[in-house]
């Protein structure tokens, strides 16, 4: 099948037979469910935009593995140029959703997972490479949503996987079969799985000789028995369920995260991509925590400029535009914004190739990104409530506003300048309120913070790419200092 279209991966959804739950109720398919239905149509975007002729660079490029043409979040990177334009992709879809549009993860798993199992082939005499291209091969020509599934939830943080009072705390292998393996665990924050199609899983720390049977990586299709999604909970998650529009903020897109727990399921040995070789768990990590650091320079870029704009709106509604310290905030909000770009851009241009041929970003600039994104989201938020003011918070709802006698009220007192209706007003309020606290804002804020990993895993590999010696040196030439 050549690229799908947002509809045709809906359809494609609800053929799947998944086990949801969802404050206490088991569902089949998260497809019309009125919490899950905007995340899955901020993944019909990246699949519409994929149709759309003005994008086709961006979103689209041609296979290394069967030379078709593919959508882009399913592509190995085969350049720099590639890796920019990964970046260039995300930021549009920020843009156009103002969310979490989430195809980037399986993306970024694609990558690390690609270039690490032909170097752990090339050391350990095994096929796993062979079977991840087989793998990718399937998903690119059918245009399916990946899952990169990474983040155990790791029980007490002092003690090794293999370590743990409950060995489920990390998944890992319980059974060895001719045909397979048999898997238990839970990945944890697993961003729009009920809406993708496989899950691709990784380590989530590196790992000593003890920890065998946590080392493994696989792929299996989301309605696999023994696995089981739970929907965690977003703040105002409930307005969803209230058939407004006003009070959600952005009734169209959103995002969603569920703990995804495997109950012994069977992965059969094709989709099999390390398997106990524990001195590679470490670079399948790095590798990608690298490229979802780099692609956080894209996303939170687009849904950063969509803030922005909310914010300028607010300020003319208001008729504050023209005060010089607005205009001042919406600079330094800008400036946050671009300088996040910049950390995405270059560790793309700056990247390499691998032994496998495909591209990767540079770690540490992508880490310095990453390092940025924990904190200039925030700033960024913290300008759009200043200049917002209260009635982003004090609003009423969207139903007192329809009604009669207290409507009336509301739209008198409320006015901003005369010539704003004042619908666009309220609609400017809930859409920064979602941005920076509601549903929206896990993504935003709470993401750029702890997603492809908390910022002290950053400051690790930044301490570790840092070339202290070398800098050293450089210090010891300038004043003539010989050891
Ligand atoms: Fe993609 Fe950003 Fe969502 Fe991660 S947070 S899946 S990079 S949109
Ligand atoms: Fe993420």
């Amino acid at each position: 099948m050549a690229l799908m279209t947002g509809k045709e991966y809906e359809e494609s959804l609800k053929k799947m037979k998944m086990r949801i739950f969802l404050f206490g109720e088991e569902m089949e398919t998260a497809v019309g469910n009125p919490i899950l239905q905007p995340s899955i149509n901020s993944i019909k975007a990246t699949y519409d935009l994929a149709h759309m002729p003005e994008y086709e660079d961006l979103m689209t490029a041609t296979s290394n593995i069967t030379g078709e043409k593919i959508n882009r979040f399913t592509h190995i990177h085969q350049s720099a140029e590639d890796l920019v334009k990964k970046v260039k992709m995300q930021r549009l879809l920020g843009q156009k959703t103002a969310a979490c549009f989430q195809r980037c993860v399986g993306m970024d798993a694609f990558n690390a997972v690609y270039s690490t199992t032909y170097e752990v082939d090339q050391k350990c005499g095994t096929n796993y490479h062979e079977n991840f291209r087989k793998f990718a091969a399937y998903v690119q020509e059918n245009d399916l949503v990946v899952d990169g599934a990474m983040t155990d939830t790791k029980g007490d943080r002092s003690l090794a996987p293999s370590k743990q009072a409950d060995p489920d705390l990390y998944l890992h292998v319980v059974e060895r079969r001719p045909d397979g393996i048999v898997v238990r665990g839970a990945k944890a924050h697993q961003t729009g799985i009920v809406n993708s199609h496989e899950v691709l899983v990784m380590p989530t720390v590196a790992m000593g000789p003890d920890d065998k049977d946590y080392a493994v990586s696989f792929a299996v299709p989301l309605d696999s028995e023994g696995l089981v999604m739970v929907v965690g909970r977003q703040s105002c998650d409930t307005r969803k369920t209230e058939n407004t529009t006003l009070d959600v903020g952005n009734d169209v897109y959103g995002g969603m995260e569920a703990l995804t727990v495997f109950d012994n399921v069977f992965v059969p040995n094709d989709r099999i991509f390390l398997n106990g070789e524990t001195e590679f768990a470490g670079m399948l990590v790095e590798r990608f925590a690298g490229y979802h650091r780099q692609s956080y320079g894209g996303c939170k870029v687009g849904v950063g400029d969509v803030l922005i704009g909310a914010t300028a709106l607010a300020a003319e509604y208001n008729g504050a535009e023209k005060a010089s310290h607005i205009k001042d905030k919406l600079i330094e909000m800008t400036h946050l914004n671009e300088t996040l770009y910049c950390c995405g851009i270059a560790c793309s241009s700056e990247g390499t190739e691998t032994a496998s041929g495909n591209y990767l970003i540079d770690l540490m600039l992508a880490n310095v990104c990453k390092q940025n994104v924990t904190r200039f989201p925030y700033e960024i938020a913290r300008l759009a409530q200043d200049i917002a003011g209260g009635l982003m918070v004090t609003l009423p709802s969207e139903k007192d506003i329809n009604h009669p006698v207290a409507g009336a009220y509301i739209k008198k007192y409320f006015a901003g300048t005369s010539t704003t209706p004042i619908e666009n007003r309220f609609k400017i309020m809930r859409l920064i309120e979602n941005l920076t606290m509601g549903t929206a804002a896990v993504g935003y804020l709470t993401e750029s913070l702890h997603g492809a990993g908390s910022p002290q895993a950053q400051r690790v590999v930044i301490s570790r790419q840092s070339n202290m010696p070398g800098k050293k040196a450089l210090a010891k030439a300038i004043v003539h200092i010989e050891d």
